[in-house]
């Protein structure tokens, strides 16, 4: 066990790294932080400031060295990275689960050993064999980088077979391996987030409703508008991989869920998410917590959602506003990353809107109107 007092080490420097430093603190330990730019959102709160890359082997040695286990806030740590920490004994989740997670197509391989379901797809590496792939799905359907990609960024929808060249094109460079999907019309987007600790116990937290907007994580919605039947289903295939896989940390799996019911998963995430910062508020424990007690071998708590809650994102855009609104906050509650440069797009913060039914959360969050655009796309 890691106990109060030592050293929890983070790779990233970002707010995903500051939220599991403000729980690991609340819990009594020293946080250490490495990340290429002075003064990070983790670093604003962390005991230990290293600045260097990602993949500077001094300064990764440094985190190793200064920290009594490390844990990170993305999943593309460099592989020479992620082995240093492993052979200083200190990296308890391993780095099978990154390998993973870094390549969509091992991610997809993964996830269908352990039974679940992915959309249809096909790894593609010619212009000839994107035109057979796009034959066989159909169109729409959406061309992907295997690796790097985030928030929508490295992908490609095709509408018609005629597109499928320019597609390639597009994003098509040497080395750069790619992976056609075909288009799932979901109903909604929603994600799991589940935790396990080295002993094996294994906690879930409950079925969160996303809506994305321009492939950005807008709002949250907590509990999810599906039927139980469905949320139960959602629960037991991210449990089901999680203990194919012997998670250690925490692990968000991102799935859709069509009108006829199905449940396809579409992405993986090894560690807390945008879409779990709702439990912060609105549940005994949060998704931060939990991972800090699954990495340092401390029981798990069994979560349970204390009320209905809405998360919206606070881009660069909405910080001028969120903060006129803070008179307004009697239940609402703003978390801000420390970020000083507010650039659009950008995420800021977040704040999470609790109330008895998730219709008066979203009442109280279209009141709010913290968003200065698109409230309306989604009732
Ligand atoms: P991703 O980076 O894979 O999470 O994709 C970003 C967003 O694009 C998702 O949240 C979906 O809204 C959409 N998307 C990605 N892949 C598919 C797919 N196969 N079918 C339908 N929508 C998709």
């Amino acid at each position: 066990m890691i106990t109060p007092g030592q050293t929890i080490g983070i790779l990233g420097g970002g707010q995903l790294g500051r939220m599991m430093a403000l729980e690991s603190k609340a819990m009594g330990y020293q946080i250490a932080v490495l990340e290429p730019v002075a003064g990070s959102p983790t670093a604003q709160v962390a005991d230990i400031e290293i600045v260097g890359a990602y993949n500077d082997e001094e300064a990764v040695k440094q985190l190793a060295a200064v920290s009594d286990v490390v844990t990170f806030e993305f999943e593309n740590v460099d592989a020479n990275t992620a082995t240093i920490l492993q052979e200083a004994g200190k990296l308890p989740q391993g780095i099978t689960l990154l390998k993973t997670t870094q390549h969509r197509l091992r991610e997809k391989e993964a996830l269908e050993e352990a039974g679940l379901t992915v959309a249809p797809y096909k790894a593609i590496t010619s212009a000839d064999e994107l035109a057979a792939a796009i034959d066989v799905l159909g169109t729409p359907a959406v061309l992907k980088t295997c690796r790097g990609g985030y928030d929508g960024k490295g992908q490609y929808v095709i509408h018609s077979k005629e597109e499928s060249d320019q597609a390639f094109q597009e994003l098509y460079r040497e080395g750069v391996e790619l992976v056609v999907e075909g288009f799932v019309s979901f109903e909604k987007e929603i994600s799991v987030i589940v935790t396990r600790n080295l002993k094996g116990e294994l906690q879930t937290f409950p079925v969160a409703e996303n809506i994305h907007e321009d492939n950005i994580l807008k709002r949250t919605i907590v509990p999810a508008r599906i039927s139980v039947d469905a949320k139960k289903r959602a629960v037991q295939m991210a449990e089901a991989f999680a203990k194919s896989i012997e998670l250690v940390g925490t692990l968000a799996v991102e799935m859709f869920y069509t009108t006829s019911g199905e449940i396809y998963v579409n992405e993986l995430a090894p560690r807390p998410h945008n879409s779990g910062h709702y439990t912060m508020d609105s549940c005994n424990v949060s998704q931060f917590g939990q991972h800090v007690r699954a990495i340092c071998d401390w029981p798990l708590v069994k979560p349970k959602l204390y009320h209905p809650v809405i998360m919206d994102n606070i881009l660069g855009e909405h910080v001028e506003i969120a903060i006129k609104m803070i008179p307004e906050f009697t239940d609402a509650f703003l978390h801000l990353y420390g970020k000083s440069e507010a650039r659009p797009g950008r995420k800021m913060g977040h704040l999470n809107i609790t109330a008895p039914t998730v219709e008066e959360a979203l009442e109280r969050s279209l009141q709010l109107h913290i968003r200065t655009h698109t409230m309306e796309a989604t009732q």
